[in-house]
């Protein structure tokens, strides 16, 4: 009798640590499949720590300013994240050599000039506003080229915006760029993106042109690219043409849907 309750016992025992290994298998392997779809999401920098401590360490320029406006430049991508890509040209690349010539040219027409990165290092998105929100940028200008594999014909300029207190400023970058690249203006389009909402100073994101355009892409790749000085200079005029005067810009607000692979 005991040892039939002892046998009893120990096969109750045994069915309740075969449920038991059961239920953590079972979460294991659910585990395994989550964490997996997790990696395939984050191939982008849409996942981010909300920590304000990320501050990109950024760069300064060094001249004595003569201009009391302060701006915010934010080459999009970098490091890990290369932005679209399209040959051998990566946007992250593209952007970077753009926003370095238009810091230099501000610089060298009295303005200070921060910058979310000035080398290929890759940066989360909040925490670029974030850094041109910690030293007071007057504007910030994020740097992005538009995409689009379907149709390598498909070139535009448009800038993005997302407050009523960067409009302004969009279409003046947009209008400039435009103007000196000869590209259609597409006008200016929202765009509900964190690094626009949480700049608290004016704030836009222009995509001059597309880094998929077999035209643009000739001119990309020639050795201290004519079409690059361009550009820096289109944005360049744009930003000066802006704090010169803030309410030049008619509205331009694009009516069309954009034709692109990715919003950013
Ligand atoms: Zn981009």
């Amino acid at each position: 009798m005991i040892r039939y309750r002892q046998k009893q016992k120990r096969r109750k025992t045994m069915a309740i640590a075969v449920f038991l290994f059961l239920i953590f298998a079972a979460a294991g392997i659910s585990f395994l499949i989550s964490s997996r779809n997790s990696q395939i999401i984050a191939t982008a920098d849409t996942t981010e720590p909300d920590n304000p401590d990320t501050l990109p360490k950024g760069s300064v320029t060094e001249e004595a300013p003569t201009k009391t406006e302060i701006v915010c430049l934010d080459p999009g991508h970098g490091g890990k994240d290369a932005g679209a890509v399209y040959k051998n040209i990566t946007e992250s690349e593209l952007n970077l050599k753009v926003a370095l010539q238009v810091r230099d040219m501000l610089e060298a027409d009295g303005y200070k000039v921060y910058m979310s990165r000035s080398d290929d290092s890759f940066v989360y998105k909040r925490p670029r506003a974030r850094y041109c929100n910690s030293i007071n940028a007057s504007i910030m200008v994020a740097i992005h080229h538009n995409s689009y594999n379907t149709d390598h014909n498909v070139n535009y300029s448009t800038a993005l915006y997302n407050k009523d207190i960067d409009k302004a400023l969009a279409a003046s970058v947009l209008n400039a760029v435009s103007e000196k690249l000869n590209t259609r203006n597409q006008g200016i389009a929202t765009f509900d993106d964190s690094l626009l909402y949480i700049a608290t100073m004016p704030a836009m994101l222009s995509e001059a042109t597309f880094i998929t355009s077999s035209a643009e892409y000739q001119q990309i790749i020639q050795k201290n690219s004519p079409r690059i000085t361009a550009e820096a200079q289109g944005i360049a005029t744009g930003i000066e043409n802006y704090f010169a005067d803030q309410t030049a810009s008619a509205d331009i607000t694009s009516t069309d849907s954009l034709i692109i692979d990715r919003p950013d």
